[in-house]
């Protein structure tokens, strides 16, 4: 594509942007959540009975009858009737990174001849979707395809466009997981149990823990017109080539600067109907990158952020695309740039309202909030490799570990405050710390925390797991993965460390300890434990790497075998003990893993190869052809004396012969070492090939294509650059 094309390309999608978006005449909290089927909307089509059940079943996990899902179902479509609905889907989470849906008309025959529209509880309960062409890891062959999608009343059915959308698990006929959710909502379950009981040591009326998340959502937005004519932006959501623009993110003036016209027509856009979804939308900024956005909601209960985060990566896609824009969610779009995450921000709180991970004002409070300090802390001590492998992919290698993004290495930042509260606890024995005699009884000597704490703890942008006042920010997630892959990790290993916490104590109390001496015992001896994942420097610096290899933390590099921690001994006693997953469902995800890896460099290695032989060298030979045609030329003209005039241009053909050679045979050796590695039967050892002998050749060869790009003419270079794609706006 010549660049008179690509600037015309660009108009032609800057003309179909909506100049702007009306603003609509309601405010946000009237319009939040008008096409969900919320508790306001149950209470007005739900009979009184019917509501109260159904409210026991969301809020109380009691379970639901056929009964109940028919009364359910009748005033469900009644409101969904009304607003024109005439399609039901069950909406599930694959293991794809995506969601699936299959639409149902409500039209049934009326017996005489005509059509009524019906929905009955069975279609709100269950769905048989085919389920031989989802992943499955080899759970389920596919002559035995059915899979189950069945209701999750725990997260508000809700309406798009003309269909009742249902939220569901999806799982096999013999009752594995085949989703993201049903594992979630077992480990949320298995924290909410381990959390209360450790809880009733603080507060005896703690029923219900709920785990919180509040996801950043990064992205980038590139003009439709130039996605178009980048076959990799098309295929595989990064550019495979493209050199650095020249100015790019180094003068820091995109971070939090004013936002363009376009975008924020854009922006706009999606929070309207993201908050007509229920999505509680606050905050958006510029992120570092030119042309790079977040996105942030308030933190929700984990199932249902999961959900809405779901929701509005597709919502964002759409909403772009009206916009003349393309909205890019995988996590390395641009080499050179930062890359895009997901930061995922955690924490537990009570059904009595105590956010567990907030310092108090009481020494019980105080004591409860070191408690999940220090076993959050012991949790990603014991799992801090298996929570790398929870948020990597082949996608996500490319941000962790490449100076930018956290590193490959999970460790947790704390900040000065909590850092020296710990070194204090873990120095002083337990009779010194608790004071029985005081005038005012029990007194426990933990240095009281500064509210001001909450909103201003230190920042250390480059900590996978860094505590923020009342809750960890895990900021390694990708920003196009499904966060319900590091939910489950997280919150299982919390489960069992809790589980094994309350174990400890219990028998020291058995044995007649004093509570509180009990529990300070094994706190001192929890934070001694997990020390190695403490570390509030650097962690881009070479230093941390070598400290970190020696501390014992998870230092692996390669995505492939990073998944293999999903089958250390410990992880699957973790997951099994806290039935969330079977040994067997894990190595089914594992085969899902690594296939996925190897096909998704496959499919970037014959792109860029395409790209190679069909882009680029003949564009690159048609240019070294006008250059020879130029020296013919001057020798012609000026016989021996062109000799020196063609000086450069010889050069220039020099180079480029040099290039487009190395191209060639490169692309050559990498299409071979795709074959070799194509032969190889076990998954995991042909996604180590991918990785180790096919994913090289992509960089390799293309600095040999972007060292092109800065001498051919710009004229006939056939993709739109750099320059073009992050600041065209
Ligand atoms: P940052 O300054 O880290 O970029 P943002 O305002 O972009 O912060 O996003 C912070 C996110 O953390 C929001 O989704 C917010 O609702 C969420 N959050 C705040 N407090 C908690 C908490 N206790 N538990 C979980 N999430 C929280
Ligand atoms: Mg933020």
């Amino acid at each position: 594509m010549s660049s008179k094309l690509r600037f015309k390309v660009v108009g032609e999608a800057f003309a179909k942007r909506p100049l702007d978006v009306p603003i609509p005449t309601e405010r946000p909290s009237d319009f939040f959540g008008k096409y969900v089927f919320n508790k306001q909307k149950m209470y007005k089509y739900l009979p009184k009975k019917t509501y109260d059940r159904m409210c026991d079943v969301m809020d109380n996990g009691t379970p639901l009858d056929s009964a109940l899902a028919n009364e359910i179902a009748a005033g469900m479509k009644k409101w969904a009737m009304e607003l024109g609905v005439t399609h039901v889907t069950h909406w599930f989470q694959p293991l794809t990174d995506t969601t699936a849906e299959k639409h149902d008309g409500f039209v049934e025959h009326d017996g005489k001849g005509g059509m009524i529209e019906e929905f009955e509880g069975k279609s709100l309960m269950q769905q048989e979707p085919d389920a031989s062409s989802f992943p499955s890891g080899g759970i389920r062959s596919t002559f035995e395809a059915r899979g189950y999608s069945a209701w999750d009343p725990t997260s508000p059915v809700f309406v798009m466009g003309d269909t009742l959308m249902i939220p569901t698990v999806f799982i096999s006929y013999t009752g594995e997981a085949l989703d993201y959710k049903t594992p979630l909502l077992k480990a949320l379950n298995a924290v909410d149990k381990a959390a209360t009981d450790v809880c009733l040591y603080f507060y005896p009326n703690v029923k219900r823990v709920k785990a919180n998340l509040g996801w950043e959502q990064e992205y980038f937005l590139v003009d439709e017109g130039l996605f178009g004519a980048r076959p990799d932006l098309l295929l595989t959501g990064r550019t495979l080539m493209g050199h650095s623009s020249a100015k790019d993110q180094q003068m820091d003036d995109h971070y939090f600067g004013s936002i363009p016209e376009r975008v924020s027509a854009f922006m706009k856009d999606l929070e309207i109907q993201a908050l007509e979804l229920g999505i509680p939308c606050k905050t958006r900024h510029n992120e570092v990158a030119p042309n790079q956005f977040e996105l942030a909601p308030i933190y929700e209960e984990c199932n249902l952020a999961i959900d809405h985060n779901m929701l509005i990566m597709g919502l964002m896609k759409k909403i772009a695309r009206k916009h003349g824009f393309r909205c890019l969610l995988h996590e390395k779009p641009f080499a050179g740039v930062n890359g895009s995450g997901k930061h995922n921000n955690w924490s537990l709180i009570t059904d009595t309202g105590v956010l567990l991970h907030s310092p108090g004002k009481t020494p019980i409070d105080n004591l409860r909030f070191v408690t999940f300090i220090v076993e959050s802390l012991m949790a990603v001590h014991k799992h801090n490799g298996l929570l790398k492998a929870s948020i990597m992919s082949a996608t996500n290698a490319h941000r962790l570990g490449a100076n930018e993004a956290p590193p490959a290495i999970v460790s947790s930042f704390l900040g000065k405050q909590l850092s020296d509260l710990l070194n204090h606890l873990e120095a002083t024995e337990e009779d010194e710390l608790i004071n029985l005699s005081g005038k005012h009884g029990m007194k426990l000597d933990i240095p009281s925390i500064p509210e001001i704490m909450v909103d201003n703890t230190d920042r250390n942008r480059t900590s996978p797991f860094a505590f923020t006042g009342n809750r960890f920010e895990f900021r390694a997630v990708g920003a196009g993965a499904n966060c319900a892959s590091a939910m489950i990790a997280l919150n299982t290993a919390m489960a069992e460390a809790l589980v094994n916490f309350k174990k400890r104590v219990d028998a020291l109390i058995e044995k007649g300890e004093n509570k509180d001496t009990a529990i300070l015992k094994i706190l001192r001896n929890d934070i001694k434990a997990c020390k190695n994942i403490r570390f509030d420097g650097n962690g881009y610096s070479n230093e941390w790497e070598i400290e970190a290899a020696k501390r014992g933390l998870d230092v692996e590099k390669s995505c492939p075998i990073i998944f293999d921690r999903y089958l250390d001994p410990e992880s699957i006693e973790m997951f099994e003990t806290m039935n969330v997953m079977t040994e067997m469902e894990l190595k089914a995800r594992n085969e899902i893993k690594w296939e996925t890896y190897t096909k998704t460099i496959q499919i970037e290695a014959r792109i860029f190869g395409d790209m190679a032989i069909n882009h680029i060298i003949p564009i690159a030979t048609r240019y070294q052809s006008s250059l020879t045609d130029n020296v013919h030329k001057l020798r012609e003209i000026f016989g021996e004396e062109a000799m020196e005039l063609s000086d450069e241009n010889i050069k220039l053909i020099r180079e480029i012969s040099m290039r487009t050679k190395n191209i060639t045979s490169k692309v050559q050796k990498m299409v071979d070492a795709r074959k070799i590695a194509n032969r190889i039967e076990c998954q995991r050892e042909r996604a180590i090939a991918y990785h180790d002998t096919v994913a090289p050749y992509l960089e390799d060869i293309r600095y040999d294509i972007d060292k092109l790009e800065m001498v051919i003419d710009d004229e006939i270079w056939p993709l739109p650059k750099y320059r073009e794609l992050l600041f065209i706006r």
